[in-house]
């Protein structure tokens, strides 16, 4: 079955279709970014808003900005903005459910002008946001809005026509403020720490470089609540298409698979409003702080533990991994006597518990995980997820080992990639560096701790340094292994 609104009653019992018809919402959503996850998570809440009905208000309308999402534009018109999610879990059940929170779609490079009269909009009251870390034009060694990029500076120019999601939110807002309509709140639902903090940056930074005046109000009269997002949402495969098609009968162009686990952590700062999240199961809460290290030391963390070593020891998928049991102890001691001693107080979340669903998320067969994925770029990584445990622990005279393990583990597999063993090319914007500091080990052990924009000062720490030269000995006379299993027997 095809699937648009007329054919909603022929779709087979096992699958949710909306309780609220979809021909009768309005927007006060838009979010720029329609990819797999807003469709896994944001829009699969505002579907559950929906169903609880009264609420048709609250749609959302997605806007595309780059070439490639006239995909995402033409796949969506043909099917009435309805798409299929779904979910599998860890014990192997799978739930399908067709979405139509996302009433329209609106491609900008067709219409700019009809993007910026949406945000303009009073009944737009909230702009979302799922653009990867890269589209927020970072410098990455300092942190600030970079201005250079090429859309950037076409859309900075005076009387251009805008191209970017900033050149885009600048003009809606200057539109409201100038007619006396008050801003809407802005949500990141990227991967990035203090996503709101960095959105209120990047925005008020771009638009006070058309207008100053204009971007203090945004400075002070926009709010950014900060959140923190999960559910695995793997790219979609042909074979995700035909599976759909095979098991549910429906005919959906571009459906998304995800993981059943989903969480949104959520700042309550909201200045126009917001739908009733909390009766859904996202978490409204204060400060996002908490959860956010929660996630990077724990969730993002155990990817680099599991990742140089699972490669090391043979393995390809996360999965494979995560059901040896020598490598879950490896994980949850990582993360029970290393990450955990360093988080705050987590409200409402036990986080034994949390250690443990975790483990269950990674070891399910069903989400295809590669460790090849994880360690993309893990000069990026190790020093934002596993090196702040490290110095929190050596502040505290806290344990140390298991974390030394993980960066000896990567020494490890850049020495294997400088041999030309049998593991996954080396993807790493640091590439030739990291390589070279491994290089200059033999001479002089411990010399890879010295790339100070990684490491930064720990690498004099004589307690860290002591740890790593162990764990790479252990490594080395051990195997992978080997090495896990000796350190699980001496932390007993
Ligand atoms: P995706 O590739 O399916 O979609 C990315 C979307 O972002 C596309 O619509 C693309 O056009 C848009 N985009 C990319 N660069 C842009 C730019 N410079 N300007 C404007 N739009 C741009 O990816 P996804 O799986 O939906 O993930 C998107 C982001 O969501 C991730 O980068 C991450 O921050 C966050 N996230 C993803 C997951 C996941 O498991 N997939 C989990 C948590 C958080």
């Amino acid at each position: 079955t095809q699937l648009n609104l007329n054919n909603l009653d022929q779709l087979g019992p096992g699958v949710a279709v909306p309780e609220y018809d979809p021909r009768t919402l309005r927007t006060g959503i838009v979010h720029f970014g329609v990819g797999g996850f807003h469709r896994s998570h944001e829009a699969m809440y505002l579907n559950r808003v929906l169903n609880s009905g009264g609420q048709a208000e609250w749609a959302i309308c997605g806007v595309g900005v780059l070439p490639g999402d006239a995909r995402m534009r033409d796949i969506l018109a043909a099917q009435d903005h309805l798409y299929t999610l779904v979910t599998k879990s860890p014990a192997g059940e799978t739930e399908t459910c067709v979405i139509g929170a996302i009433h329209e779609f609106l491609f900008a490079p067709d219409d700019p002008n009809r993007v910026i009269e949406k945000l303009a909009d009073p009944a737009t009251r909230i702009v979302s946001l799922t653009v990867t870390e890269g589209g927020y034009s970072l410098n990455n060694a300092t942190g600030e809005f970079d201005a250079t990029g090429a859309d950037i500076a076409h859309d900075l120019q005076v009387g251009a026509v805008p191209r970017t999601v900033f050149g885009l939110m600048t003009e809606g807002l200057r539109r409201r403020r100038e007619r006396g309509i008050p801003p809407f709140t802005v949500v990141s639902c990227d991967n990035i720490q203090g996503n709101g903090h960095v959105t209120q940056g990047v925005l008020s930074a771009f638009a006070r470089l058309k207008d100053a005046n204009l971007g203090d109000w945004i400075a002070h009269e926009v709010a950014f609540p900060n959140s923190m997002v999960d559910r695995i949402t793997p790219m979609t495969t042909d074979r995700d298409r035909q599976e759909l098609a095979a098991q549910s009968g429906i005919v959906d162009g571009w459906p998304v698979i995800g993981e059943s686990f989903t969480q949104w952590v959520l700042e309550d700062r909201f200045t126009l409003g917001r739908p009733p999240l909390e009766t859904v199961g996202v978490q409204l809460v204060a400060d996002v702080e908490p959860y956010e290290l929660m996630k990077l030391r724990l969730l993002n963390a155990a990817h680099q533990a599991m990742g140089y070593l699972g490669l090391l020891a043979g393995h390809t998928y996360v999965h494979e991994v995560c059901r040896r049991p020598v490598f879950v102890d490896f994980l949850l001691g990582y993360m029970g006597r290393e990450g955990v001693p360093t988080l705050k107080p987590v409200p409402g979340i036990d986080l034994n518990v949390y250690q443990h669903e975790l483990i269950e998320r990674f070891a399910s067969p069903a989400i295809q995980d590669t460790l090849a994925r994880l360690i993309f770029d893990g000069s990026e990584r190790i020093p934002k997820f596993l090196l702040p445990v490290v110095r929190d622990q050596l502040a505290r005279d806290g344990e140390i080992s298991h974390a030394a393990l993980v960066v000896a583990s990567w020494a490890a597999y850049l020495e294997a990639v400088n041999a030309g063993g049998p593991v996954p090319p080396l993807q790493d914007q640091r590439g030739p560096t990291l390589l070279e500091a491994v290089r200059r080990e033999t001479a002089q052990p411990g010399a890879f701790l010295q790339l100070k924009e990684v490491f930064g000062e720990l690498g004099d720490n004589p307690r860290f340094k002591a740890a790593y030269l162990a764990a790479r000995e252990g490594l080395r006379r051990l195997g992978p292994v080997g090495a896990v299993e000796a350190l699980i027997e001496t932390s007993r």
